[in-house]
């Protein structure tokens, strides 16, 4: 190479810096005492820096960049991020700056970031709007239910009240104007007075019961009471009705019943609501049977009937306010869907349990359990 040069008329430099030759990709530098004139190629060159990019002992970093020459009149494998004169010591030559591995420019890698951020950011945004509306909808839907349930509550009140006192004024304006045959039917006028009055008073009963319920005001009276009374009680307040409607009632008290801690009024009228059903809902079988007796410690009363029973799927909200099955039944025989949240209201105060077991047209069962001891009872 160094004939070539001396052959190709070339000016010998006296500059340390690296200058052109007349070679093609030849360059000359001279060392800094001027002794010896160097001459390298291009690929010389551009290995000896390709050197400086991996020094031994460095370890590039992920994110690192490196520094690659070229002589200014060629073109770059790729383009650099940055460019530059390589200086004084390599005139005609450039200097570009690369990142160490393409797909992982730094700035692109920043990108990345903010944009994973705003995108986080805006699904955390959409999902809080998205619950915040939810909660909104699910408060919307709650006062709609309210109100239909005040709309419900008014609109059974009123229908229940009339119905018995409108059958109650017309046979008393039938007695009173005198269109009987005999004794016996004013008898039976007098009964069935008797029957709706009846009615009336459990409804009411049943109402107020229910609003305390609702206003938290219900004050159970918690004393000693042995389970045969709370039976009795409730008995005697159906026994006409029993009679009167030709109900057999087949009641088997366990002895040595244990006494319990509960509010007698609440548990009798317990068993009036679910002696109450069973009239109702008895057609042709009018068979109701009381069973009570101990379970570890709990006292259980038993109500079952034959009547026309539930399905699986009907049984599911029998104790929700207001729910009735077939709610033109209901209105046929005198509900208004409160009596079993209202049994299971008293039963919770007393920390009990409830159960219900049914067969559409074979009967249903209720079971109340009752703790013997109340526990934290106020
Ligand atoms: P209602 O005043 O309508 O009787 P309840 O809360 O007492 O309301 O009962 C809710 C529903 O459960 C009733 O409408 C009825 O369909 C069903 N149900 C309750 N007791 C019985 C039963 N012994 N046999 C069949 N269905 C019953």
């Amino acid at each position: 190479m160094a004939a070539e040069f001396l052959e190709s008329e070339t000016e010998i430099t006296t500059k340390n810096s690296l200058s052109r030759t007349k070679l093609p990709d030849v360059w000359q530098v001279r060392t800094k005492n001027g002794d010896v004139l160097l001459l390298y190629t291009t690929q010389k060159l551009k290995d000896n820096i390709q050197y400086l990019r991996y020094p031994e002992g460095i370890h590039l970093r992920r994110n690192g960049f490196y520094v690659e020459a070229k002589p200014s009149n060629e073109s770059w494998r790729q383009k650099p991020f940055m460019e530059l004169s390589a200086g004084q010591a390599l005139p005609d030559w450039s200097l570009g700056l690369f990142f160490y591995k393409g797909d992982c420019d730094p700035f692109a890698a920043a990108e990345k970031q903010q944009r994973t951020i705003y995108l986080w950011t805006s699904i955390l945004g959409i999902a809080a709007m998205g619950i915040l509306v939810g909660m909104v909808g699910r408060y919307q839907i709650r006062q709609m239910r309210l109100t239909r349930l005040k709309n419900d509550f008014v609109a059974t009140v009123t229908h229940e009240l009339k119905t018995p006192l409108a059958s109650m004024r017309l046979l008393t304006d039938t007695l009173l104007e005198g269109r009987y045959r005999d004794e016996t039917q004013v008898r039976d006028y007098l009964e069935l007075i008797g029957k709706e009055n009846h009615r009336l008073s459990r409804l009411i009963d049943n109402f107020l019961t229910f609003s305390r319920m609702e206003r938290n005001k219900r004050i159970f009276d918690f004393r000693k009471v042995h389970p045969a009374d709370i039976v009795n009680a409730a008995i005697e307040s159906v026994h006409e009705k029993v009679s009167a409607e030709g109900f057999e009632l087949k009641i088997n008290l366990e002895p040595n019943l244990p006494e319990i801690v509960a509010d007698r009024d609440g548990l009798v009228t317990v068993l009036i609501n679910l002696f109450d059903n069973a009239f109702k809902y008895s057609e042709s079988e009018k068979w109701i049977g009381v069973h009570v007796y101990a379970d570890k410690a709990m006292v259980c009363f038993e109500v079952t009937d034959r009547g026309l029973g539930m399905s699986r799927r009907e049984m599911k909200n029998i104790f929700e306010r207001f729910y009735q099955v077939d709610q033109r039944l209901s209105r046929k025989v005198g509900g208004c869907g409160l009596g079993l949240s209202i049994v299971k209201f008293i039963v919770d105060a007393h920390g009990g349990e409830i159960d219900v077991t049914s067969e559409r047209m074979l009967g249903s069962r209720f079971g109340v359990k009752i703790p013997v001891l109340l526990e934290n009872h106020s």
